[in-house]
């Protein structure tokens, strides 16, 4: 399946929440979500109630839409979670939240996961000393995450680190802004992810 291109506004009016897509527009009233808050198309504002399908779909879409992910290696994250010990849905959460995409976007050293998707893809850090330019990485507590010498002179980093000068950080990660290096130092649980979704309706969509 092909990544989506489209306006990506139109995805958070779609699920109806604010997916964060485009970085500092998300935080400002110009945020479609908050003008328009009804699904996108012609028929937007007349959708029925949904099926029970439906609800878990939306659950399962929202997600993957959140994190950017295509639905083959959401898959895959899901036959991840089913193996560890626990709740599926609360784990399933829990390895999407370690991907190095995302990691980036929660450390403040990117103003949303679709810009430190390409970040990363441009080769602008470095995991405990190497450089890893694949988003979906998958990083471990003690992992250590910087950025490279060379892009911390660049205009475009140096923007995006004043934007987010004082984004929180949630507490499974550290970040430190003198050093430019964000630290890995636990496994994220439910309670440190801020997605508005029921993760058991992905598992009940799924276990079908
Ligand atoms: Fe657009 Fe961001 Fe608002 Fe979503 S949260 S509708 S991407 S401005």
């Amino acid at each position: 399946m092909a990544r989506y291109t489209g306006a990506v506004c139109r995805l958070c009016r779609r699920e109806g929440q604010k997916l964060f897509l485009k970085g500092e527009r998300c935080y400002t009233d110009k945020c479609s979500v908050g003008r328009r808050s009804y699904a996108p198309g012609q028929h937007g504002q007349g959708r029925k109630k949904l099926s029970e399908y439906g609800i878990q779909l939306r659950a399962k879409q929202a997600t993957r839409r959140y994190y950017g992910i295509l639905e083959g290696q959401f898959r895959h994250y899901y036959e991840l979670a089913e193996k560890k010990e626990g709740k599926t849905g609360e784990q399933l959460l829990s390895i999407i939240e370690t991907r190095l995409d995302n990691v980036i976007y929660r450390l403040g050293f990117a103003t949303s996961r679709p810009e430190a998707r390409q970040l990363v893809l441009h080769n602008h850090f470095l995991v405990n000393g190497r450089k890893v330019n694949i988003p979906s990485f998958l990083v471990k507590p003690g992992d250590v995450i910087t950025i490279t010498e060379k892009s911390r002179n660049s205009e475009k980093i140096k923007h995006v680190l004043e934007i987010n000068a004082s984004r929180f950080v949630p507490k499974w990660l550290e970040v430190n802004r003198e050093t430019l290096e964000g630290k890995v130092v636990d496994l994220p649980t439910r309670e440190d992810i801020d997605l508005a979704v029921e993760e058991t309706l992905i598992v009940e969509l799924y276990s079908k």
